[in-house]
């Protein structure tokens, strides 16, 4: 596997948004990072014989895993020898919040091997992001983004939320005047999503509105310099996010940490660890395994998987994969609705446009 990701479960406080395992300071007993940071080096321990000898990519993801002090991190991973395994175009990312970004503890990062910082921003309204739970203020962000980059990060990424209750193009259009103004490689937009019972799941805007706002998003990020490379996501040219576009390829990837996915493309397997982490260090603590799911993939679930990756990225799908009339009708038809054009650079391909970006979900339930 040359693909490696982590998760830190720990986060200042649990966004009013968020489904990813994280304990939020109210629900983390002092003693947790201690047993985390040894819980996940037995777990590195068990597993580093999966992992190639050098490594494409590294992904530190939670969770808040700026919260986690370089050292520790260097402590819990010992077992897996990181610093022979990175080449020179390693990508190595970590996740931060802005309230959490020290100026010594990035330089520590980056001596560890960290060459990516993706910032978990959301919005640059107070009242926003208060209503979502984040614990940043809108003046953090600044002063954040301006650290990340005098420690000496280039590569810098960004989060995004759309489709925030409320929210206005002139919004977003703040936001990103102020995101651009550093020099950003990457962007995430993502929709707001909640679940019935979130009291905000009620003012989300109409499906027209978020359409628009996702239309709006993309026209501005790629009039200035951004491809639109994912559903999702939009980069500098060369800046694409390797660790994801791993993911999107259908490549093998390592989780560790509580609640991580691995993937054995070689034999369509794929795992889970537990989400919990006092379960995920007991059971490490006993020298058993954290898994507590294990999928092999079938014929029709690598099927429904090949079409959802190569509809989310703009290289899109080959024609020949169309092999039913169905398909071809429907493609068809989407092509008339401008979901779906020809690929500008291959003519055997087809790709969604931005519109069919926005609608993926309908369109990849269509043709898999
Ligand atoms: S900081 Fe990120 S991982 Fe933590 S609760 Fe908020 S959204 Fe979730």
């Amino acid at each position: 596997m040359q693909s490696l990701y982590v998760h830190f479960p720990f986060c200042e406080s649990k966004c009013h948004y968020c489904d990813f395992y994280s304990l939020g300071k109210e629900k983390t007993r002092e003693s947790d990072p201690q047993r985390f940071e040894l819980a996940l080096q037995k777990e590195a321990s068990q597993q580093a014989h999966l992992l190639d000898e050098s490594l494409d990519t590294i992904f530190f993801g939670g969770g808040t895993p700026s919260m986690t002090p370089p050292e520790s991190m260097a402590r819990a991973l010992e077992p897996l020898n990181l610093s022979k395994r990175l080449t020179a175009s390693t990508e190595w990312t970590m996740e931060a919040n802005p309230s959490s970004i020290v100026f010594e503890a990035l330089k520590g990062y980056r001596a560890l091997g960290v060459n990516r910082i993706s910032m978990g921003v959301q919005a640059m309204r107070s009242d926003f992001l208060k209503a979502l739970g984040r614990v940043h203020t809108k003046e953090a962000v600044p002063e954040a983004l301006s650290t990340v980059f005098r420690a000496g990060f280039e590569n810098v990424s960004v989060d995004l939320l759309c489709g925030v209750p409320g929210q206005t193009e002139q919004d977003l259009s703040e936001a990103l005047e102020i995101l651009t103004q550093f020099p950003i490689s990457h962007l995430s937009c993502y929709l707001l999503t909640l679940p019935k019972q979130n009291p905000m799941s009620r003012s989300l805007p109409d499906d027209e509105t978020q359409l628009n706002h996702l239309l709006w998003v993309h026209d501005w990020l790629t009039s200035r310099g951004f491809d639109h490379y994912e559903i999702s996501n939009f980069a500098k040219p060369g800046k694409k996010a390797r660790h994801n576009l791993n993911y999107w390829h259908g490549n093998s990837y390592l989780g560790l940490g509580p609640s991580a996915h691995s993937f054995d493309a070689q034999n369509s397997l794929r795992w889970k660890n537990v989400s919990s982490l006092h379960r995920y260090a007991a059971l490490l603590e006993k020298g058993e395994t954290v898994i507590e799911g294990q999928e092999s993939l079938g014929t029709k679930e690598k099927q429904l998987e090949k079409w959802m990756l190569a509809l989310r990225l703009d290289t899109g799908f080959p024609i020949d994969w169309l092999e039913t009339d169905f398909q071809k009708a429907r493609v068809d038809l989407f092509e008339k609705q401008k979901l779906i054009e020809a690929h500008p650079f291959d003519p055997n391909r087809k790709r969604l446009t931005a519109r069919g970006f926005a609608l993926s979900d309908q369109i990849i339930q269509a043709l898999a």
